[in-house]
């Protein structure tokens, strides 16, 4: 039997209990369909089949989950930090322990491929593990003294907390939120994205196995307008971490603007590769490809606009051409395939638009542009050349397998070119000229920059974008930062005089 074979007989195993009973929320510790008993259909990019039915949660599902998340809190909040600290690296051994369950259901319910969610899932895991660690200091603050006062500083946990996350790789990014939300302290109402809710599940069920107590983490599933806005409007619901698109984040900041929600958003990008002519240009060709046509090009740090200068442009395009046209294109359950079906048919419906989109902009299709196979939502891995920076393909965020390349002829015009977007989440920088690199990533627009390589995450940096793609940080300290209220207090060491009134 080929791999391939074996993996979706094994999947047939993991997806038997969803298929049979379906995906339910988790509230209070308690497994529930909806309220008003309604679900949703959440089908494989692979061939558009049913997977499972969902519960489809709204806004009384909500209310029910904020206030078990509420009545928790205390609790939680008090919880001594070095037990917490134990059961958040029991959620991560447990990850560990199902993590090819987790791999082969998120391939199934995203599309992406095997050789990427393996590690998605082992990934998970270590973010469980590195805000475990940092769970005890979490309060930790600063002994300020003034000449009467000695003020302390001290951190604590801002409440209950909605995490909303989107497909694209959902369960690291859902580890990725919740993680240091429940290190913090917070208790969590999760809404995952409704074209890949399966992954979440077994999540929250894995959290709860490990001694996670009842109400910390709640989980409704639903759509954005109706069980992602209730959350975002919700009075016992302190602050919103968000990951997905520009124009949802500036919906859920409009929305939380009554009950003064604090927010982090982790939004689009449309980030540059820029590579000049001094480069290592066959370690360039290898991230710019990478960092493009992994994860099917559904990733927010994803290279999308090659910026190449023109005196090697020819070359480092043709080689692209060349590669781009051998990326495997096949089942996300096979370990061969490089590129699987994009998540949903709306998806590949705005993907491949702008293909034609492309063509009518004057652009030149050099590779892909076109569907891959008669069934499900595969498209070819596509290069878009002789663009410039004022095409929409130059402009707006494709989240796809689509990279458009742009020349330039000097390190100004580079500059230029790769600040001219709206986002600023990353960027990649390919020279050998140290003062180069310096002056260029000083006046680049973007949260997190690479020079002379593709995006290797450290945990303990901060990880967000500027303009359209984001507020605020992740990793770190950054992530307590949020999740977290700073306190002061100061203690009078003497008896300093007090203005008298009225004496
Ligand atoms: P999306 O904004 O459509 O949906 C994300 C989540 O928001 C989903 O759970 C959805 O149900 C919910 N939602 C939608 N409308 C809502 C509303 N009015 N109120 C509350 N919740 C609402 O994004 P998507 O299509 O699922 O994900 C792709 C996007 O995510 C891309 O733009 C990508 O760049 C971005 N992304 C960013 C990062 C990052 O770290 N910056 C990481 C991954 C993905």
């Amino acid at each position: 039997m080929s791999d391939l074979n074996k993996n979706i007989e094994k999947l047939a195993g993991y997806l038997k209990r969803f298929q049979d009973g379906g995906v339910l929320n988790q509230i209070g510790g308690k497994a529930v369909p909806a309220k008003a008993g309604a679900t949703f259909e959440t089908r494989s990019p692979v061939d558009d089949s049913l997977i499972c039915q969902v519960a489809r949660g709204g806004a009384e599902d909500i209310d029910a989950a904020a206030k078990a998340a509420k009545e928790a809190f205390p609790a939680w909040r008090d919880f001594a930090a070095t037990e917490r600290k134990k059961v958040l690296h029991r959620i991560a051994d447990r990850i560990v322990e199902r993590a090819e369950e987790i791999a082969f259901c998120e391939c199934w319910d995203t599309g992406q491929a095997l050789r990427f969610m393996s590690k998605a899932a082992i990934r998970g895991a270590e973010n469980f593990r590195f805000f475990a660690d940092r769970a005890p200091a979490a309060r930790d603050g600063q002994a300020l003294p003034s000449p009467t006062l000695l003020n302390v500083t001290t951190r604590v946990p801002i409440g209950p907390v909605g995490v909303i996350t989107p497909w694209n790789t959902p369960f690291m990014l859902s580890t990725w939120k919740i993680a240091p939300a429940l290190a913090a302290g917070c208790t969590v109402v999760h809404k995952p994205a409704e074209f890949s809710p399966v992954t979440a599940r077994i999540l929250m069920e894995i959290a709860e196995e490990a001694g996670l107590p009842a109400g910390v983490w709640n989980l409704v599933n639903g759509f954005g307008e109706d069980a992602g806005k209730a959350l975002t409007e919700h009075p016992d619901i302190k602050a919103i971490a968000f990951v997905g698109e520009s124009k949802t984040g500036s919906m859920i900041m409009k929305q939380g603007a009554d009950t003064l929600k604090r927010v982090h958003f982790e939004l689009g990008g449309k980030n540059p590769v820029i590579v000049f002519d001094d480069a290592d240009l066959d370690r360039a060709l290898d991230a710019a490809i990478f960092m493009i046509y992994s994860l099917n090009g559904e990733r927010c740090t994803s290279s999308s606009r090659l910026l190449v200068q023109d005196t090697i442009a020819d070359e480092f395009e043709a080689k692209l051409v060349e590669r781009v046209n051998n990326i495997r294109v096949g089942h996300p359950l096979d370990p061969k395939t490089e590129i699987g079906p994009l998540i949903h048919k709306t998806h590949f419906d705005k993907v491949t638009s702008y293909f034609d989109i492309a063509r009518e902009g004057g652009a030149t299709v050099a590779a892909g542009g076109e569907r891959a196979g008669d069934t499900g939502w595969f498209v070819r891995p596509t290069l878009f050349t002789g663009a410039s920076n004022d095409m929409r393909i130059a402009q707006e965020e494709i989240f796809g397998p689509v990279l458009t390349s742009i020349r330039f002829k000097t390190e100004e015009e580079a500059l230029e070119l790769a600040n001219a977007v709206e986002y600023g989440l990353t960027g990649y920088v390919w020279t050998n000229d140290l003062s180069r690199a310096l002056r260029f990533t000083g006046k680049l627009e973007a949260g997190m920059i690479w020079v002379n390589s593709e995006n290797v995450r450290h945990l303990p940096t901060p990880f967000g974008g500027v303009k359209a793609s984001g507020i605020g940080r992740d990793g770190g300290d950054w992530s307590f930062e949020f999740y977290m209220e700073q306190k002061h207090i100061g203690f009078a060491t003497g008896q300093h005089a007090i203005p008298r009134l009225g004496a």
